[in-house]
C-alpha cells in the first residue's frame, strides 16, 4: 500500500504532524522505533504555549508550573513567580505526554506503528519514496522526525546534521510534599561555569519526582556527579532513590544548539531536534519541535494539492520555518546563546538581568518569558538591549570590557 506521507519517528515533532495532517484526510503512516510507553530522556518542562496544539489534560501534565527559580553560586536562588494565564507551564513525563500525543494522532485517523525502526530510505527515479526496517513501505512523502537519533538516514539522504551538546540526568523519586515544601511549582535552572563552562543544570519537579541534570558541550558523567555534590541538591535529596527505567538510572541525551540551513529535499522534509530547531537558551525543544511539525504538514498539504513533491514546492516549509520560528525567536536566542555563553560571565549577567528586574517591570516580565515563552525572543532581546548601559554598569568595567566583542558578535547574528 502506498502512502501519502510517512512520518519517522513518534517524538513530539512527529506527533504532531501526524495529527495535523491525519485531520486533513491525509492518508499518513507513523513508524517510531521504540515500543509504546518508553522512557525519554528529559526534563519534560514544557511553557503553556504547547496548549497551540492541543490541550494538556491533568495527568499527563504532572505539575504545573507557576515560578522559576535562577541560582548562581554568588547569588544562590533568585526567584520569580509567574502570574497570568500565558505564563505558567507544565513538568511532566515524555512518557504520558508522548504518547499522549500519539494517541491524538491515532485518533485524528493517522496509524501508527511502534517497534519499527527504519533502516533505510530510497528516493526512487523522483517518484516514490521506499521505506525500509521490518517491513517496506512506500510513501509520496516522508517526514523525518527521528530527533538527533535518525542521523545516517539524514547522512544518506545528502542532509546536515545539527550540531549537538549532551545532556546527563535522573528522575529521583521524592513523596510530593517535600517537593511542594522544597521546590514548590518552579523550575530551578543552575548557572555555575566551575559546574560546566558552556551550559546548565536544572532541578525540574514533576509530581512526585525531582529531574536532575546538566547539560552542555563535553558534559561528562563527573559534571552530573559534581552537581548531585552541590550542597544545596546533595541535602535535598540524600537518602532518595533514583527511579530506574530500561534497566538504567541514569541517563544521557543530546540536544541539538543550532538549526540546519537545508531542512528538505524532493520528498523530505526534517522536523524537530533532527532539523536543530531546540532553543538553545535553556534548550528546550518540544515546542520547537511541534511548531516544525505543524509548518511541514502544512507545507504538506499544499505540495499534495498541487501533486508537487519536488525540492522547489519543499522550500515553502524552509519558508514557514524562518517566518515563524526563526526570524523572531531562535535567531534572537541564538544572541541570546551567544551572550550568556561565549562571553565568560554567564552567572554575571543572569544575576544583573534579576537584580535589574527588581524594580523594572518590563524586565522582570522579559525575564519571566525566557522560561514561558510569553513573548518572542526578538522582543525579549529588545527589551535587554535598551538596557545594555544598565547592564554595564551593573557588570562594572572589567566585565563590561569583557562583554564588547561578544554583544558586537552577537548584534550581527
Ligand atoms: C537531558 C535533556 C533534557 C531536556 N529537557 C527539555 C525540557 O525540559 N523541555 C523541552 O522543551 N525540551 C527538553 N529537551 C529537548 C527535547 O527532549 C527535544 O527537543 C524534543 O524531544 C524533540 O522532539 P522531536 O520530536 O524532534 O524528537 P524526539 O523527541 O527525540 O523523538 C524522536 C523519535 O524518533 C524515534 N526514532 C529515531 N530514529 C528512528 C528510526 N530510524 N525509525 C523510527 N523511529 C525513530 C525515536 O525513538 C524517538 O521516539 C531535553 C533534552 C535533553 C537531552
Amino acid at each position: 500500500m502506498k502512502y501519502d506521507l510517512i512520518i519517522i519517528g513518534g517524538g513530539p515533532g512527529g506527533a504532531t504532524a501526524a495529527k495535523i495532517a491525519a485531520k486533513n484526510n491525509v492518508n499518513v503512516l507513523l513508524l517510531e522505533a521504540n515500543e509504546e510507553g518508553r522512557y525519554k530522556c528529559c526534563a519534560g518542562g514544557i511553557p503553556i504555549r504547547n496548549e497551540e496544539f492541543t490541550p494538556i489534560p491533568k495527568g499527563v501534565g504532572d505539575r504545573e508550573i507557576t515560578g522559576g527559580v535562577l541560582f548562581t553560586p554568588q547569588s544562590g536562588a533568585m526567584e520569580f513567580e509567574a502570574s497570568g494565564k500565558n505564563n505558567k507551564g507544565y513538568c511532566m513525563f515524555r512518557t504520558d505526554f508522548d504518547k499522549f500525543l500519539l494517541d491524538n494522532a491515532r485518533d485524528a485517523g493517522a496509524q501508527v506503528i511502534y517497534e519499527s525502526r527504519v533502516k533505510r530510505i530510497e528516493i526512487v527515479n523522483n517518484k516514490v519514496v521506499k521505506i525500509l526496517g521490518p517491513k517496506e513501505y512506500q510513501s509520496e512523502c516522508v517526514i523525518l522526525a527521528t530527533g538527533l537519533g535518525g542521523a545516517q538516514l539524514q547522512r544518506t539522504l545528502g542532509l546536515a546534521i545539527p550540531p549537538m551538546v549532551g545532556g546527563i540526568q535522573a528522575e529521583i523519586s521524592v513523596p510530593e510534599s517535600v517537593i511542594d515544601e522544597q521546590f514548590g511549582n518552579r523550575v530551578w535552572e543552575f548557572f555555575d561555569r566551575n559546574l560546566i563552562d558552556h551550559g546548565i543544570a536544572w532541578v525540574f519537579p514533576k509530581l512526585q519526582t525531582l529531574s536532575i541534570g546538566v547539560l552542555g558541550n563535553g558534559v561528562k558523567m563527573a559534571h552530573f556527579k559534581a552537581f548531585l555534590r552541590n550542597p544545596f541538591i546533595k541535602e535535598k535529596i540524600e537518602g532518595r532513590e533514583m527511579k530506574v527505567f530500561g534497566g538504567r538510572k541514569i541517563w544521557a541525551a543530546p540536544i541539538p544548539d543550532r538549526m540546519i540551513t537545508k531542512p528538505y529535499r524532493e520528498r523530505v522534509m526534517v522536523i524537530g531536534d533532527a532539523c536543530g530547531t531546540a532553543d538553545p537558551i535553556l534548550y528546550e525543544g518540544i515546542y520547537q519541535a511541534r511548531l516544525s511539525g505543524k509548518l511541514a504538514a502544512e507545507a504538506f498539504l499544499q505540495a499534495l494539492e498541487k501533486e508537487d513533491f519536488g525540492e522547489s514546492s519543499l522550500a515553502r516549509y524552509s519558508e514557514l520555518l524562518l517566518e515563524h520560528l526563526y526570524e523572531e525567536d531562535l535567531r534572537y536566542s541564538y544572541k541570546f546563546h551567544h551572550l550568556l555563553y561565549h562571553s565568560g560571565l554567564l552567572e554575571r549577567i543572569i544575576e544583573a538581568s534579576y537584580s535589574m528586574a527588581q524594580d523594572d517591570p518590563e524586565m522582570m516580565q522579559s525575564t519571566i518569558a525566557l522560561f514561558t515563552g510569553s513573548e518572542t525572543r526578538k522582543q525579549s532581546w529588545e527589551v535587554m538591549m535598551s538596557r545594555k548601559w544598565k547592564l554595564a554598569k551593573l557588570l562594572g568595567i572589567k566585565n563590561s570590557m569583557k562583554l564588547i566583542p561578544t554583544l558586537f558578535h552577537a548584534l550581527r547574528i
